[in-house]
């Protein structure tokens, strides 16, 4: 079987979403001093490349660890998107057509690019994808859907078009969350999968009532 990573590495300083918490790793005993390693870990549930359960945005939605897993693993779909301008709002016009014969259930992976900023500025002023994208997908079945940037929704700050500094929008994860799916976010190496339609994985640790996790997410051929 062959698989590729779609992750970022995990490491103390990490670009993460504006106001969330660090993420720094410690030693907590060494093999040299104590005979064994092992880490201390500090960071938000939406560190690197993660999960947003329905919790994140959904007053009493589903956590990570109460989402079915078969809903976070299976046959995919990825959408090229590439090299969108800065801010660009995409619309179903512009992804549509990559969406055609979509079986209920597909996972969808929209591929922009935009991963190569990460740990730059420029990250923050990613590409959106508007609300219609997240009630079509809804219709369709599909219950989880991955992105190479680190938000569908405007983040804030003045990286956002048309929002005060701070303030919070996020109407694709309310549609999307509010129909119990997922989003995966901060993807990385989507253009390197050789197959049209791979199977993927991105499954959350078990942190019992959280809203989000980071994942180790994969694209592979069964
Ligand atoms: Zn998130």
């Amino acid at each position: 079987m062959q698989a590729i990573d779609l992750s970022h590495p995990v490491r103390t300083g990490m670009q993460v979403f504006p106001g969330d918490p660090s993420v720094e790793f410690r030693s907590a005993a060494t093999v040299a001093a104590d005979g064994f390693a092992v880490a201390q870990l500090h960071l938000g549930s939406h560190s690197g490349t993660h999960l947003d359960a329905p919790l994140h945005t959904v007053q009493g939605g589903a956590a990570v660890d109460a989402m079915p897993l078969e809903a976070l693993m299976g046959p995919a779909r990825i959408v090229s998107l590439p090299e969108p301008s800065v801010n660009t709002v995409l619309g179903w016009q512009d992804v549509s057509g990559q969406l055609e014969n979509l079986l209920p259930g597909t996972i969808v992976l929209f591929s922009t690019g935009w991963s190569r900023h990460f740990d730059t500025p420029v990250y923050l002023e990613h590409p959106t994808f508007d609300t219609e994208i997240a009630e079509r997908l809804v219709a369709a079945g599909v219950r989880l859907v991955g992105v190479d940037i680190l938000n569908p929704d405007p983040t804030p700050g003045p990286a956002a078009p048309g929002h005060a500094q701070g303030e919070t929008f996020l109407p694709f994860h309310d549609v999307f969350l509010g129909s119990g799916g997922g989003i995966v976010e901060n993807l990385t190496n989507l253009g390197a999968v050789p197959w049209a339609d791979p199977w993927f994985s991105a499954l959350p640790l078990r942190l019992e009532g959280l809203d989000g996790s980071p994942v180790r997410a994969v694209a592979f051929r069964p």
